[in-house]
Protein backbone atom coordinates (compact mmCIF):
# COMPACT_ATOMS: atom_id res chain seq x y z
CA UNK A 1 0.00 0.00 0.00
CA UNK A 2 0.68 3.64 -0.81
CA UNK A 3 2.59 5.76 1.92
CA UNK A 4 -0.17 8.01 3.08
CA UNK A 5 -2.62 4.94 3.35
CA UNK A 6 -0.25 3.09 5.58
CA UNK A 7 0.71 6.54 7.39
CA UNK A 8 -3.41 6.22 8.60
CA UNK A 9 -3.52 2.57 9.17
CA UNK A 10 -0.46 0.64 10.40
CA UNK A 11 0.07 0.16 13.99
CA UNK A 12 -3.80 0.88 14.47
CA UNK A 13 -6.04 -2.32 16.01
CA UNK A 14 -9.41 -0.64 17.26
CA UNK A 15 -10.64 -3.93 18.64
CA UNK A 16 -7.38 -3.14 21.31
CA UNK A 17 -8.66 -0.28 22.75
CA UNK A 18 -12.59 -1.14 23.47
CA UNK A 19 -13.19 0.46 19.55
CA UNK A 20 -11.69 3.75 19.74
CA UNK A 21 -10.03 4.87 16.88
CA UNK A 22 -6.90 5.72 18.92
CA UNK A 23 -5.37 4.21 22.00
CA UNK A 24 -4.75 5.97 25.53
CA UNK A 25 -1.97 7.39 26.45
CA UNK A 26 -0.67 4.42 28.22
CA UNK A 27 0.47 5.86 31.53
CA UNK A 28 2.13 3.33 34.21
CA UNK A 29 4.94 1.85 35.74
CA UNK A 30 3.50 -1.43 37.62
CA UNK A 31 1.82 -3.99 35.40
CA UNK A 32 -0.22 -6.59 37.62
CA UNK A 33 -0.35 -10.42 37.18
CA UNK A 34 -2.37 -13.16 39.03
CA UNK A 35 -0.04 -15.23 39.31
CA UNK A 36 3.87 -16.24 40.10
CA UNK A 37 3.78 -18.08 36.83
CA UNK A 38 2.17 -14.58 34.77
CA UNK A 39 4.64 -12.52 36.48
CA UNK A 40 7.68 -15.08 35.00
CA UNK A 41 5.95 -14.79 31.68
CA UNK A 42 3.80 -12.29 30.68
CA UNK A 43 0.95 -12.79 28.89
CA UNK A 44 0.49 -9.33 26.81
CA UNK A 45 4.32 -9.56 26.54
CA UNK A 46 4.72 -6.28 29.14
CA UNK A 47 5.86 -7.25 32.49
CA UNK A 48 7.22 -3.30 33.92
CA UNK A 49 6.64 0.25 32.21
CA UNK A 50 10.13 0.65 31.62
CA UNK A 51 10.29 -1.83 29.14
CA UNK A 52 7.41 -0.74 26.80
CA UNK A 53 3.16 -0.30 26.37
CA UNK A 54 0.64 -1.19 24.09
CA UNK A 55 1.22 2.53 23.08
CA UNK A 56 5.06 1.83 21.84
CA UNK A 57 4.26 -1.16 20.58
CA UNK A 58 1.55 0.93 17.74
CA UNK A 59 4.57 3.40 16.75
CA UNK A 60 7.05 0.90 17.10
CA UNK A 61 4.80 -1.33 14.01
CA UNK A 62 4.08 1.64 12.77
CA UNK A 63 7.60 2.72 12.27
CA UNK A 64 9.05 -0.34 11.26
CA UNK A 65 5.92 -0.31 8.35
CA UNK A 66 7.34 2.93 7.36
CA UNK A 67 11.43 2.58 7.34
CA UNK A 68 11.30 -1.60 6.84
CA UNK A 69 12.75 -1.98 9.97
CA UNK A 70 12.43 -4.96 12.51
CA UNK A 71 12.88 -3.13 15.35
CA UNK A 72 12.10 0.10 16.99
CA UNK A 73 12.70 1.56 20.32
CA UNK A 74 11.82 4.86 21.97
CA UNK A 75 14.01 7.59 24.27
CA UNK A 76 13.54 10.63 26.23
CA UNK A 77 14.51 12.70 23.32
CA UNK A 78 16.41 12.87 19.99
CA UNK A 79 19.65 13.08 21.87
CA UNK A 80 19.67 10.77 23.88
CA UNK A 81 17.78 8.27 20.75
CA UNK A 82 22.06 9.06 19.34
CA UNK A 83 23.91 8.62 22.18
CA UNK A 84 22.11 5.83 23.85
CA UNK A 85 22.62 4.20 19.83
CA UNK A 86 26.37 4.86 20.10
CA UNK A 87 26.64 3.83 23.25
CA UNK A 88 24.87 -0.15 22.64
CA UNK A 89 27.05 -0.33 20.05
CA UNK A 90 30.61 1.17 21.42
CA UNK A 91 33.30 -0.19 23.08
CA UNK A 92 36.77 1.07 24.29
CA UNK A 93 39.63 1.03 21.79
CA UNK A 94 36.74 1.31 18.72
CA UNK A 95 36.99 4.27 16.05
CA UNK A 96 34.18 5.69 14.80
CA UNK A 97 33.60 7.66 11.00
CA UNK A 98 31.18 11.17 11.55
CA UNK A 99 30.40 13.42 9.22
CA UNK A 100 31.54 17.55 9.79
CA UNK A 101 27.85 18.56 9.27
CA UNK A 102 26.98 16.12 12.41
CA UNK A 103 24.18 17.83 14.42
CA UNK A 104 26.02 19.55 16.71
CA UNK A 105 25.42 18.07 20.31
CA UNK A 106 25.72 14.74 18.37
CA UNK A 107 29.75 15.53 18.30
CA UNK A 108 29.98 16.76 21.23
CA UNK A 109 29.16 13.92 22.86
CA UNK A 110 31.64 11.47 21.32
CA UNK A 111 34.46 14.15 22.13
CA UNK A 112 33.74 14.60 26.03
CA UNK A 113 31.90 11.13 26.93
CA UNK A 114 32.66 8.50 24.01
CA UNK A 115 36.16 9.68 24.17
CA UNK A 116 36.54 9.17 27.91
CA UNK A 117 35.42 6.02 27.23
CA UNK A 118 38.02 5.10 24.88
CA UNK A 119 36.10 5.15 21.39
CA UNK A 120 38.32 7.57 19.02
CA UNK A 121 36.09 10.02 16.60
CA UNK A 122 37.18 11.02 13.39
CA UNK A 123 35.19 13.69 11.01
CA UNK A 124 35.17 13.33 7.66
CA UNK A 125 33.98 15.40 4.97
CA UNK A 126 30.38 14.73 4.25
CA UNK A 127 30.59 15.27 0.79
CA UNK A 128 33.57 13.84 0.20
CA UNK A 129 32.71 9.88 -0.27
CA UNK A 130 35.82 9.08 -2.03
CA UNK A 131 38.21 9.83 0.76
CA UNK A 132 35.98 8.02 3.35
CA UNK A 133 37.97 4.45 2.56
CA UNK A 134 41.08 5.96 3.40
CA UNK A 135 40.05 6.58 6.72
CA UNK A 136 38.75 3.52 7.47
CA UNK A 137 40.70 1.39 10.42
CA UNK A 138 40.66 -1.95 11.72
CA UNK A 139 39.13 -0.89 14.88
CA UNK A 140 36.13 1.28 13.15
CA UNK A 141 33.05 -0.47 14.19
CA UNK A 142 30.39 2.29 12.85
CA UNK A 143 30.18 5.10 10.04
CA UNK A 144 27.56 7.48 11.17
CA UNK A 145 25.57 9.89 8.34
CA UNK A 146 23.21 13.18 8.87
CA UNK A 147 21.52 13.93 5.20
CA UNK A 148 20.96 16.53 4.86
CA UNK A 149 23.61 17.60 7.27
CA UNK A 150 22.45 20.51 10.36
CA UNK A 151 22.79 23.97 9.48
CA UNK A 152 24.28 23.36 5.93
CA UNK A 153 21.99 20.72 4.36
CA UNK A 154 24.94 18.87 3.00
CA UNK A 155 23.69 15.95 0.93
CA UNK A 156 25.82 12.76 1.94
CA UNK A 157 25.82 9.98 -1.21
CA UNK A 158 24.55 7.20 1.27
CA UNK A 159 24.53 4.07 -1.39
CA UNK A 160 27.93 4.74 -1.96
CA UNK A 161 28.95 5.43 1.93
CA UNK A 162 26.57 1.97 2.94
CA UNK A 163 29.70 -0.07 0.05
CA UNK A 164 31.85 1.22 1.71
CA UNK A 165 30.87 -0.12 5.28
CA UNK A 166 29.83 -2.97 4.14
CA UNK A 167 33.16 -3.50 2.39
CA UNK A 168 34.33 -3.81 5.61
CA UNK A 169 31.84 -5.01 7.41
CA UNK A 170 31.13 -2.05 9.50
CA UNK A 171 27.54 -0.83 10.74
CA UNK A 172 26.29 2.56 9.62
CA UNK A 173 23.94 5.12 11.09
CA UNK A 174 22.02 8.02 9.52
CA UNK A 175 19.98 10.99 11.65
CA UNK A 176 16.98 11.24 9.32
CA UNK A 177 15.24 13.62 11.27
CA UNK A 178 15.32 16.30 8.30
CA UNK A 179 13.36 14.33 5.65
CA UNK A 180 11.03 11.78 7.93
CA UNK A 181 10.13 8.27 6.37
CA UNK A 182 7.69 10.12 4.09
CA UNK A 183 10.61 11.76 2.38
CA UNK A 184 13.94 8.65 2.99
CA UNK A 185 13.87 5.78 3.35
CA UNK A 186 17.32 4.55 4.57
CA UNK A 187 16.96 0.93 5.54
CA UNK A 188 15.90 0.92 1.80
CA UNK A 189 19.37 2.20 1.01
CA UNK A 190 21.16 -0.97 3.13
CA UNK A 191 21.50 1.16 6.10
CA UNK A 192 21.48 -0.35 9.64
CA UNK A 193 19.89 2.30 12.08
CA UNK A 194 17.69 5.21 11.32
CA UNK A 195 17.54 7.75 14.45
CA UNK A 196 14.36 10.24 14.57
CA UNK A 197 14.31 13.60 17.12
CA UNK A 198 10.64 12.96 16.81
CA UNK A 199 10.21 16.01 18.65
CA UNK A 200 10.52 17.76 15.08
CA UNK A 201 8.10 17.09 12.70
CA UNK A 202 6.69 13.16 13.39
CA UNK A 203 4.94 14.89 16.61
CA UNK A 204 4.73 17.68 14.81
CA UNK A 205 3.59 20.44 17.58
CA UNK A 206 6.55 21.89 19.20
CA UNK A 207 4.96 20.26 22.25
CA UNK A 208 6.87 17.07 22.70
CA UNK A 209 10.60 15.25 22.69
CA UNK A 210 11.09 11.63 21.88
CA UNK A 211 13.54 9.81 20.28
CA UNK A 212 13.19 7.08 18.04
CA UNK A 213 15.78 4.58 16.66
CA UNK A 214 14.66 1.88 13.97
CA UNK A 215 17.19 -0.83 13.14
CA UNK A 216 17.11 -3.52 10.53
CA UNK A 217 18.52 -7.15 11.27
CA UNK A 218 22.07 -6.46 11.26
CA UNK A 219 21.49 -3.97 14.52
CA UNK A 220 19.21 -5.19 16.31
CA UNK A 221 20.28 -7.53 18.75
CA UNK A 222 22.49 -5.06 19.58
CA UNK A 223 20.22 -2.34 20.26
CA UNK A 224 17.75 -4.77 21.67
CA UNK A 225 20.29 -6.06 24.54
CA UNK A 226 21.55 -2.45 25.52
CA UNK A 227 18.11 -0.57 25.37
CA UNK A 228 17.37 -2.33 28.82
CA UNK A 229 20.86 -2.18 30.29
CA UNK A 230 20.61 1.97 29.47
CA UNK A 231 17.44 2.34 31.09
CA UNK A 232 16.30 4.15 28.11
CA UNK A 233 12.56 4.81 27.97
CA UNK A 234 10.09 7.61 26.81
CA UNK A 235 7.62 9.36 28.33
CA UNK A 236 3.72 7.77 28.04
CA UNK A 237 2.07 11.48 26.65
CA UNK A 238 4.77 11.56 23.99
CA UNK A 239 4.45 7.80 22.34
CA UNK A 240 0.55 9.27 21.88
CA UNK A 241 2.05 12.39 20.55
CA UNK A 242 3.87 10.60 17.96
CA UNK A 243 1.41 8.24 16.63
CA UNK A 244 -0.77 11.40 16.74
CA UNK A 245 1.32 13.61 14.54
CA UNK A 246 2.57 10.67 12.27
CA UNK A 247 -1.07 10.15 11.09
CA UNK A 248 -1.11 13.73 9.64
CA UNK A 249 2.86 13.15 8.66
CA UNK A 250 1.95 13.34 4.44
CA UNK A 251 -0.80 16.47 4.56
CA UNK A 252 1.82 18.40 7.01
CA UNK A 253 5.03 17.22 5.17
CA UNK A 254 3.57 18.20 1.42
CA UNK A 255 2.60 21.67 2.87
CA UNK A 256 5.91 22.62 4.49
CA UNK A 257 7.79 21.37 1.35
CA UNK A 258 5.44 23.78 -0.53
CA UNK A 259 6.40 26.99 1.74
CA UNK A 260 9.52 26.16 1.49
CA UNK A 261 10.31 25.86 -1.81
CA UNK A 262 8.39 29.13 -3.00
CA UNK A 263 10.18 31.26 -0.31
CA UNK A 264 13.26 29.84 -0.72
CA UNK A 265 12.86 30.28 -5.11
CA UNK A 266 12.21 34.03 -3.65
CA UNK A 267 14.79 34.41 -1.15
CA UNK A 268 17.22 33.20 -4.16
CA UNK A 269 16.33 36.52 -5.85
CA UNK A 270 16.73 38.80 -3.27
CA UNK A 271 19.58 41.14 -3.18
CA UNK A 272 20.34 40.81 0.50
CA UNK A 273 20.63 36.88 0.32
CA UNK A 274 23.99 35.78 -1.09
CA UNK A 275 23.06 31.96 -0.96
CA UNK A 276 20.03 29.89 0.08
CA UNK A 277 21.11 26.33 1.34
CA UNK A 278 18.21 24.13 0.18
CA UNK A 279 18.47 20.35 -1.47
CA UNK A 280 15.38 21.14 -3.19
CA UNK A 281 16.54 23.86 -5.14
CA UNK A 282 18.86 23.45 -8.42
CA UNK A 283 20.83 25.40 -7.34
CA UNK A 284 21.96 23.78 -4.68
CA UNK A 285 25.37 21.52 -5.37
CA UNK A 286 23.65 18.25 -3.46
CA UNK A 287 20.39 18.62 -5.46
CA UNK A 288 20.89 15.92 -7.95
CA UNK A 289 22.03 13.79 -5.44
CA UNK A 290 19.22 14.96 -3.13
CA UNK A 291 16.72 14.33 -6.33
CA UNK A 292 18.33 10.48 -6.51
CA UNK A 293 17.34 9.71 -3.52
CA UNK A 294 14.59 11.58 -1.59
CA UNK A 295 10.69 11.58 -1.91
CA UNK A 296 11.06 15.08 -0.77
CA UNK A 297 12.17 18.25 1.02
CA UNK A 298 10.94 19.30 4.56
CA UNK A 299 10.62 22.91 5.51
CA UNK A 300 14.00 23.80 7.10
CA UNK A 301 16.35 25.65 5.46
CA UNK A 302 19.28 28.16 6.00
CA UNK A 303 20.00 31.51 4.14
CA UNK A 304 23.73 33.48 3.81
CA UNK A 305 22.93 37.15 4.32
CA UNK A 306 25.41 39.55 3.20
CA UNK A 307 27.83 40.51 5.91
CA UNK A 308 26.35 43.32 7.82
CA UNK A 309 26.56 44.69 11.74
CA UNK A 310 24.71 42.41 14.66
CA UNK A 311 22.45 45.63 14.65
CA UNK A 312 21.27 45.37 11.21
CA UNK A 313 20.33 41.54 11.69
CA UNK A 314 18.65 42.44 15.00
CA UNK A 315 16.29 45.14 13.13
CA UNK A 316 15.82 42.51 10.44
CA UNK A 317 15.01 39.16 13.14
CA UNK A 318 14.00 40.92 16.39
CA UNK A 319 10.33 42.67 14.58
CA UNK A 320 9.19 39.83 12.48
CA UNK A 321 5.65 38.93 13.53
CA UNK A 322 5.30 35.57 12.21
CA UNK A 323 9.02 33.92 12.87
CA UNK A 324 9.39 32.56 16.34
CA UNK A 325 13.06 33.13 17.18
CA UNK A 326 13.89 29.78 18.91
CA UNK A 327 15.71 26.22 18.54
CA UNK A 328 14.07 23.54 17.42
CA UNK A 329 12.13 23.18 14.39
CA UNK A 330 9.22 20.93 13.05
CA UNK A 331 6.04 22.19 15.14
CA UNK A 332 3.10 24.16 12.67
CA UNK A 333 4.96 27.77 13.21
CA UNK A 334 7.44 29.24 11.10
CA UNK A 335 10.74 30.31 12.92
CA UNK A 336 14.10 31.75 12.40
CA UNK A 337 17.38 31.74 13.79
CA UNK A 338 21.22 32.94 14.01
CA UNK A 339 23.54 29.96 13.71
CA UNK A 340 26.80 29.97 14.98
CA UNK A 341 29.79 27.55 12.70
CA UNK A 342 32.55 28.64 14.81
CA UNK A 343 33.88 25.81 16.43
CA UNK A 344 31.31 23.25 14.94
CA UNK A 345 33.33 21.89 11.77
CA UNK A 346 36.65 20.82 12.20
CA UNK A 347 37.10 18.85 8.42
CA UNK A 348 35.68 21.00 6.22
CA UNK A 349 35.99 24.84 5.51
CA UNK A 350 32.93 26.72 3.88
CA UNK A 351 32.29 28.86 6.45
CA UNK A 352 30.09 31.58 5.25
CA UNK A 353 30.99 35.28 4.68
CA UNK A 354 27.81 36.55 5.98
CA UNK A 355 25.22 36.11 8.85
CA UNK A 356 23.77 32.83 8.53
CA UNK A 357 19.99 31.99 9.20
CA UNK A 358 18.32 28.66 9.79
CA UNK A 359 14.36 29.29 8.78
CA UNK A 360 11.56 26.49 9.57
CA UNK A 361 8.89 27.31 7.12
CA UNK A 362 5.66 26.56 9.14
CA UNK A 363 1.98 26.30 7.66
CA UNK A 364 0.89 29.60 7.34
CA UNK A 365 -0.06 30.95 4.10
CA UNK A 366 3.19 31.90 2.22
CA UNK A 367 2.45 34.90 0.92
CA UNK A 368 2.15 36.25 4.84
CA UNK A 369 5.28 34.71 4.95
CA UNK A 370 7.14 36.41 2.50
CA UNK A 371 5.45 39.99 3.40
CA UNK A 372 7.13 39.66 7.02
CA UNK A 373 10.45 38.84 6.00
CA UNK A 374 10.43 42.20 3.23
CA UNK A 375 9.45 44.15 5.95
CA UNK A 376 12.41 42.30 7.87
CA UNK A 377 14.18 43.05 4.66
CA UNK A 378 13.33 46.91 4.28
CA UNK A 379 14.49 47.34 8.51
CA UNK A 380 17.72 45.56 7.42
CA UNK A 381 18.65 48.08 4.58
CA UNK A 382 17.60 50.63 6.67
CA UNK A 383 19.87 50.39 9.78
CA UNK A 384 22.60 50.08 6.72
CA UNK A 385 22.19 52.71 5.03
C1 LIG B 1 16.81 18.39 17.13
C2 LIG B 1 17.72 17.37 16.56
C3 LIG B 1 18.19 16.31 17.34
C4 LIG B 1 17.93 16.23 18.83
O1 LIG B 1 16.60 16.11 19.16
P1 LIG B 1 16.11 16.52 20.64
O2 LIG B 1 14.81 15.83 20.76
O3 LIG B 1 16.03 18.00 20.66
O4 LIG B 1 17.13 15.99 21.61
C5 LIG B 1 18.96 15.36 16.73
N1 LIG B 1 19.29 15.44 15.43
C6 LIG B 1 18.86 16.45 14.64
C7 LIG B 1 19.24 16.48 13.22
C8 LIG B 1 18.07 17.44 15.19
O5 LIG B 1 17.68 18.45 14.42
Amino acid sequence: MKFPTRLTHSGRDAARQGGFVNPPAWRGSTILFSSLAELQNPPAGYGYGRGGSPGQTALADLMCDLEGGCYCKFTSCGLNAITGTLLALLKAGDHILLPDCIFYPARHFCDTVLARLGVESTYYDPCATETLATLVRPETRLIYTESPGSDTFDIQDIPAIVKIARAHDILTIIDNTWATPLFFRPLEHGVDISIHAATKYITGHSDALLGIVVAGERAAGKLKAAQSALGLCPGSEEIYSALKGLRTLDIRMQKHQENALALTSWLETRPEVQKVLYPALPSFEGHELWKRDFHGASGLFSIVLNPCSREALAAMVDNLDLFGIGWSWGGYESLIVPLQTKGARTVTDRKPDGPLLRIHAGLEDVEDLKADLEKGFERLNNSIS
